[in-house]
């Protein structure tokens, strides 16, 4: 099994250091040859303006969104807000691979940003996991094929469909390795 990391922007390097923590040999994605070598796909944490100029350049746009009618792909933070279906304050489309209503920047500026604990569940089980939550999107909507697997507070904080992970914080700067694994599962 090979799991890519989109290395194009953003803390991509992070990723990759919780996969090798779990055992994998993460293989950096840069072209559609890269992206077509990997079983599953992890798009990070960065600017989503920027990741989509940058994906646009390195001509992985359409790529990833076929990529992702077939294989999984987890996205944190910028990377859910590039596989939502509806961001209003993006001036890009995104992917569409999960159906998702998503506000940038929704809890303020920079400044704003906070670690919080995270209620994830799922398999039968739930605990809790710190949230960096960093210039975060929040999710405003989701269609039916979307299942919630975790939540700050009252908001929905992670996510999934047949083939997507998403989460709005990033747990690839935690110790606690359960949110890839989980992905891991997936793919
Ligand atoms: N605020 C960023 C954006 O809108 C996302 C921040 C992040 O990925 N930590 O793209």
């Amino acid at each position: 099994m090979r799991v890519g990391v989109l290395a194009v922007q953003g803390d991509y390097s992070k990723h990759v250091d919780i996969l090798k923590r779990l055992g994998q040999i993460p293989y950096l994605v840069r072209t559609e040859a890269e992206l077509n070598q990997c079983d599953g796909l992890i798009i990070p944490g960065g600017e989503s303006t920027t990741l989509t100029i940058v994906m646009h350049k390195h001509g992985l746009w359409e790529p990833l969104r076929h990529f992702g009618e077939r294989r999984p792909i987890f996205g944190t933070c910028a990377g859910l807000i590039i596989l939502s279906s509806r961001t209003p304050n993006h001036p890009f489309d995104p992917l569409g691979l999960i159906d998702l209503t998503v506000e940038r920047n929704a809890y303020g500026r920079q400044k704003d940003s906070f670690i919080d604990e995270v209620t994830v569940s799922w398999e039968g089980h739930n605990h809790s996991i710190p949230g960096f939550f960093i210039r975060a999107p929040k999710i405003i909507e989701i269609g039916k094929s979307v299942s919630v697997l975790g939540r700050h507070r009252s908001d929905i904080v992670l996510v999934e469909n047949e083939r997507i992970l998403a989460a709005t914080f990033h747990p690839e700067l935690t110790d606690d390795p359960s949110v890839h694994e989980y992905f891991l599962r997936k793919v």
